[in-house]
């Protein structure tokens, strides 16, 4: 209990400190424990006692996230003024809250009672109302501070609590100050819990009941009396809380474990005569399964949030953001010296994805804990234990005196190595790779690459003329792929199902393939010398030519009349062998970003081989999406023109897939063809990844979706040739109208090909 009351003592005097959860390490609840250091990513695990129990328990997860709380600071320091918190006290939000409310008379009734240290609810009244140190106790404190509020002193050893109590600042109630908590579905506790007063269980889950976000308040079950007002009080405050809430009050029984349990849950008389007759009161149980709801542990509370412009400067394709912080919490507190400035604070930093990213690099960070370090290696490089990543964006720990940040994004191929470093395995840039990123990069990115949906302009490109060199005319011609059973080309018909292209005409397309540099424009002519026909390139043309064959010197005059302007495939596209296989992935790629989540940020790269021991195999592509909680799902795969896809590149994919998914990594396999339809051999694979997929847990789960993995995500000429300007929903009958982001697909693939 003296540990408890001594736990209490300390987190009173630290800002936030109400939300800091109180473990019990060494007896029978060590795994419970362990479960809610997890549950509510704690970052910094500070002794109350110092034992050997307490020292394995948090050696044992420093590992789960480093940070710099964990690794090289105590809950109290020794600075230059004498003894302080390690992290910002209550001495600035208090101060704070006086100069602009307190002094002003704006601010609530505070109280700060104190009782007889021997008194048998001094456990009680120190996690409900908070507690300052004895005097001659090593621990600073915040207790002047407090008296700013000007509280009313009580003492509770000799009269019960008032019920306006309940209205009021407590000490631990201050610790809130100037921070928000964002409770989702918590006020469903709200109320009153009971427990027995002399339990170190009941009062330790009562304490983190409430820094999960309940607003409850205690009835020790012997002592009733003493708290009966006060509690009245709290019930009535709970139940006018707001019309939407579906129960006025709950309260809870504490330490009722089992749900099977024949026990009655029976109000206490007590309570039952001290509220409004018509008070509307739910009753609960409350054991350790509790803590395994969803909604428990969400995102820490928060000061407001500001806006602040960054500056980012690009030294070749690094991008660096310069931040200068505005508006702390506290300006004043700062100001008039009231806040020990080595003392660590969070700063939260929420990216707007659209200005942080470049194809390069990113500030859309996977919300991944163990790579908390590795993230602050790249990104701020001298603080290594300084970020901790979030669900929404990431934190730098920093101290109070630190105004500016400074950022280097990061890069996303580093990142999607790292990613699948975790599943144990070696990601290497291919020779494919580098050929698509040729492609996409000539014919303009990814926007430009739509083009190659033309079936049309992919005969050009693999044509043998266009090569060695084609006419204008002949290359429009190509393009407008004349179909031999009808009077329309195969570029009218594509029109004709779709509709921005409609306005599209075959030379609109040609003359984008030349302001891209797709083809070199050269003069083809005979020789008059060796009387072979040759292509001369355009920068080679002068007044005077030569022959590439033979050497020989002659005059353009005189060669203009046998001659006419040709185009030649360019660069990447020159190699027919390299080329062929390209296409395919980057129209699978466009597809795919089509419908991509965009909530996080994405990243998309080319192919790449993929190795661990025992396995060596390749992906046309690697895509990572983010979820909305920034959970990140790789989605890799095969794609063919009209060839077979082969089985063993199947069951390599599958391998690396099982790998990313043991780390936790969600994985997706798409598989895309340039033909109308999927081979039956193949078709008969997919049904046996869908059914497989189907019996796994899928590893990001929103709280309305199924909870089973999903099979593959299937393209075939029928997505990939279609209109990409066009928001076009699905056809008619598939799960999702509109697609956003991989789930979506693949569920959707299953419809169409699969059932
Ligand atoms: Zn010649």
């Amino acid at each position: 209990m003296d540990d408890i009351i001594r736990a209490a003592t300390i987190c009173t005097q630290i800002w936030g400190g109400m939300n800091n959860i109180l473990l019990s390490v060494g007896g029978d609840r060590t795994s419970l424990s362990s479960q809610l250091t997890k549950r509510f990513g704690v970052d910094f695990l500070a002794p109350v006692v110092e034992s050997e129990e307490t020292a394995a328990f948090i050696k044992e997860h420093e590992r789960i996230r480093p940070t710099p709380f964990m690794a090289r600071e105590d809950i109290v320091m020794t600075t230059v003024h004498g003894r302080a918190y390690s992290v910002v006290d209550m001495n600035g939000p208090l101060y704070e809250h006086w100069r602009r409310e307190v002094r002003h008379g704006m601010s609530r009734d505070a109280f700060k009672p104190f009782w007889r240290s021997d008194d048998p609810l001094a456990g009680v009244y120190s996690v409900l109302f908070g507690r300052y140190p004895e005097p001659g106790d090593s621990l600073p404190t915040t207790e002047k501070s407090f008296e700013l509020l000007v509280p009313r002193s009580l003492d509770l050893s000799s009269s019960d609590v008032p019920r306006e109590m309940a209205m009021a600042i407590s000490p631990i109630r201050a610790t809130n100050l100037a921070l928000r908590s964002w409770r989702s579905f918590g006020d469903y506790d709200d109320g009153v819990v009971i427990g027995d007063a002399s339990s170190v269980d009941d009062l330790i889950d009562f304490w983190n009941l409430r820094a999960s976000g309940a607003d409850v308040s205690f009835w020790p079950s012997a002592y009733e009396g003493r708290l009966r007002d006060f509690n009245a009080g709290q019930i009535e405050l709970v139940s006018n809380k707001g019309s939407d809430r579906v129960v006025g009050a709950v309260v809870g029984f504490l330490g009722v474990d089992d749900p099977e349990e024949r026990v009655t849950l029976e109000l206490p008389p007590e309570l039952v005569a001290a509220v409004p007759a018509d008070t509307n009161i739910a009753v609960a149980r409350h054991g350790d399964w509790m803590w395994s709801d969803p909604t428990v542990g969400g995102p820490a509370p928060r000061a407001e949030q500001h806006t602040v412009i960054g500056a980012v400067d690009t030294l070749e394709d690094l991008m660096r953001i310069h931040v200068q912080l505005a508006d702390p919490p506290f300006p004043d507190a700062l100001a008039e010296g009231l806040v020990e400035g080595s003392q660590y604070w969070v700063c939260s930093v929420e990216p707007y994805s659209s200005f942080t990213e470049s194809s390069e690099s990113t500030l859309s960070l996977p919300f991944l804990p163990e790579l908390n370090e590795w993230y602050a290696r790249q990104m701020t490089v001298s603080e290594p234990f300084g970020l901790r990543v979030q669900p929404d964006g990431f934190d730098l720990i920093r101290s109070v005196y630190s105004n500016t940040l400074e950022l280097w994004a990061l890069n996303k191929r580093s990142l999607a190595a790292r990613l699948f470093e975790l599943g144990g395995l070696e990601l290497h840039p291919s020779t494919p790779g580098h050929i698509a990123d040729r492609v996409i990069g000539v014919l303009g990115g990814m926007r430009g690459s739509r083009f190659l949906r033309i079936p049309g302009v992919r005969k050009l490109l693999e044509s043998e003329r266009a090569r060695t060199g084609i006419t204008p005319g002949h290359a429009t011609e190509i393009i407008k792929d004349r179909q031999p059973q009808s009077r329309k080309t195969g570029f009218d018909l594509l029109k004709e199902s779709l509709f921005y292209w409609r306005q599209l005409t075959a030379s609109d397309v040609l003359s984008h393939l030349l302001a891209q540099d797709v083809f070199r424009p050269g003069l083809r002519g005979l020789c008059p010398n060796c009387r072979l026909t040759t292509v001369i390139e355009a920068d080679q043309i002068g007044a005077e030519l030569t022959c590439p064959a033979c050497a020989h010197r002659f005059s353009l005059a005189t060669h203009l009349r046998n001659s006419e302007w040709v185009l030649s495939l360019s660069g990447v596209f020159q190699h027919e062998s390299r080329r062929e296989g390209a296409i395919p992935c980057v129209l699978t790629m466009g597809e795919i970003l089509r419908s991509a989540a965009v909530f996080g940020g994405q990243i998309m790269l080319t192919a790449h081989d993929v190795k661990a021991s025992g396995l060596d195999c390749e992906t046309d592509f690697i895509y990572i999406e983010l979820d909305r909680h920034h959970r990140p799902s790789v989605c890799i795969g095969e794609c063919k023109g009209l060839g077979q896809i082969d089985e063993q590149d199947i069951t390599n994919l599958v391998s690396v897939r099982k790998k990313l998914r043991d780390a936790r990594i969600e994985c997706y396999l798409a598989f895309g063809v340039l033909r109308p339809a999927f081979f039956n051999d193949e078709i008969a694979i997919f049904k046996r990844l869908l059914l497989q997929f189907n019996n796994e847990e899928a590893l990001h789960r929103e709280p309305h979706q199924l909870s089973s993995a999903s099979g593959p995500v299937l393209f075939t000429s029928g997505e990939l040739e279609a209109d990409p300007w066009e928001a076009r929903p699905a056809p008619e009958g598939l799960p999702h109208s509109h697609p956003h982001g991989l789930r979506d697909l693949a569920e959707n693939s299953a419809a169409l090909y699969l059932y």
